[in-house]
């Protein structure tokens, strides 16, 4: 049996499944509900574990029961919310994500497990682990991650004939891919030609999104009810704020189309009437769109380029739709940006063919293209100053350095016989590592008896093309390996992963999935 080419948009709002025809073509599948977009909300009701559509529906009438936006806490231990009193890691919620795309596609396509699941460029490297164990949770075997902005990237790759039996067009571009979702901001600067994908920066903000969008109209409207009501403010009751939010989305869709929304809201047998222009829509969320504004002119400084040197803006997610949007990036590069890609399927149609590169080159195929991503954060280790004493955050691999990218970094023990050498090591941050993202403690042990106090160490430090780390230690002095591990600070070890994918198959009493 010749492997599916299944792509997965795991998306904080909408999630999308796509597989490669016959013909290398993308197409999206669509789910039982007959809809190309499965809503990223899972609903734990009682027993039965229902995700998509049906789910959101019931968010009203049990909102403590749902979980949405879980993408924004991948990477910590747990969903911010406890569901059944129950606090369940982000991993597994996600996990009946894709399995109901899984189950939803397999009708279509019969089995399949090899997938290219997408990520924000800008995740870091716990998000990206989380990510694949998600996969892994939901029965798929992840044999790559990518970038939702190379995705991307490759559907309009596609879509000017690329990758066709007969495209050889062979252009080159320097694409500026603005990906604005439903929970993350990306911005991304890419050359592309034919055959050759490679990523030359990154910014983005992965708080940052539609629903922050939606969260201003809900607030606009609930004031507006607070006035007429005696005060009564709807945002206190759990399904009131999901009406809320609901109808803020519903009417911030229409403000795409339309000069004006009216939204009629009812909370506790009180009814109000809200008008809202567009223009008071963009009044009351310009600061949201101002933060991808810096974000696009840092990313173009960081990288010493004009956007004279930007052959292309091109325009993805959802939320790229909001006027708002094409009117500043207008501004902002003072060329028309280029919406040609469809905003909700074209990240998953990327990854579908980019999972149909990653197979035939498995195969044994020469690769048709090639794909080169950069790193979103610095990676550093944390140590002290000897001068200072204070903290430092030694970088050892700057973001934006092409993938795969190595570093070593050479230590020395402080005591005879020291056993082992613990190192902290970390995303991001400042130089006294503030605001840094704790990856885990990479422990370098047994240490062989007798070493002198001050024998070197040295420690590899690897990102994969996918972003994830992994380390590698050496004793220079004898030339021998030492045992090394990264013992994380948040996410799955491989034990509870192991232990949830057993509960998960058993799928007995609350993990049963209809
Ligand atoms: P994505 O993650 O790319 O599927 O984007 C989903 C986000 O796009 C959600 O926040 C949607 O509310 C938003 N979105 C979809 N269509 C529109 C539209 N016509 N106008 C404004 N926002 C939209």
């Amino acid at each position: 049996m010749t492997d599916l080419a299944v792509g997965i948009d795991l998306g904080t709002t909408f999630s999308v499944i796509a597989h490669l025809d016959s013909m290398g073509r993308p197409w999206t599948i669509p789910n039982t509900e007959g809809d190309l977009l499965t809503p990223s909300v899972v609903f734990f009701d009682g027993s039965t574990i229902v995700v998509g559509k049906e789910a959101l529906k019931a968010a009203i009438a049990a909102p403590e029961e749902i979980a949405q936006f879980v993408k924004r806490d991948m990477g910590c231990q747990v969903y911010q919310k406890a569901i059944h009193g129950q606090h369940l890691p982000p991993e597994v919620i996600q996990s009946y994500i894709l399995a109901k795309l899984r189950r939803d596609a397999t009708r279509k396509l019969g089995e399949f497990h090899k997938v290219v699941v997408t990520v924000p460029a800008f995740f870091n490297e716990p998000r990206r682990k989380a990510t694949q164990d998600a996969g892994a949770l939901a029965g798929l075997e992840v044999i790559d991650i990518i970038n939702e902005p190379t995705a991307a990237a490759i559907s309009y790759g596609i879509q000017k004939g690329f990758l066709s039996p007969k495209g050889e067009s062979r252009d080159k571009e320097r694409l500026l891919v603005y990906d604005l979702g439903g929970g993350t901001f990306d911005a991304t600067l890419m050359e592309i030609d034919g055959t050759h994908y490679n990523a030359i920066a990154t910014a983005g903000d992965i708080y940052l999104g539609g629903i922050d969008w939606d969260q201003r109209i809900a607030d606009y409207l609930a004031e507006a009810f607070m006035k007429k009501n005696r005060g009564i403010d709807p945002r206190e009751n759990p399904a009131g704020l999901q009406r809320l939010l609901r109808e803020a989305e519903d009417a911030k869709r229409t403000l795409s189309a339309r000069d004006q929304a009216t939204v009629t809201f009812e909370h506790g047998g009180d009814v109000v009437r809200v008008p809202i222009t567009r223009q008071q829509f963009e009044e009351m969320t310009v600061d949201l769109l101002d933060r991808t504004r810096f974000t696009v002119v840092n990313l173009l400084e960081g990288a010493k380029l004009q956007w004279s040197d930007v052959s292309r803006l091109l325009l993805v997610g959802g939320s790229s739709r909001m006027p708002m949007v094409q009117r500043m990036v207008e501004k902002l590069s003072g060329r028309t940006p280029d919406c040609s890609l469809s905003a909700d399927e074209a990240v998953a149609h990327g990854a579908a063919v980019y999972a149909g590169l990653v197979l035939s080159s498995a195969a044994g195929a020469a690769p048709k293209v090639s794909v080169r991503n950069v790193n979103s954060h610095n990676l550093g280790v944390l140590g002290e100053d000897r001068k200072t004493g204070r903290r430092r955050n030694r970088v050892m691999i700057p973001r934006n350095t092409t993938l795969p990218a190595k570093h070593t970094a050479r230590f020395v023990t402080a005591h005879a016989n020291q056993p082992s050498v613990v190192v902290k090591v970390v995303e991001g941050g400042d130089a006294s590592g503030n605001d840094a993202t704790k990856i885990g403690k990479c422990i370098v042990r047994d240490l062989p008896a007798g070493l002198p106090a001050g024998s070197r160490v040295e420690v590899t430090f690897r990102y994969g093309q996918d972003g994830r780390l992994t380390v590698k230690a050496r004793l220079p002095g004898s030339g021998k390996e030492a045992v090394s591990a990264i013992e994380r600070s948040s996410g799955m070890t491989a034990e509870t992963l192991r232990s949830w994918n057993q509960r998960l198959q058993k799928a007995q009493g609350p993990l049963s999935l209809s």
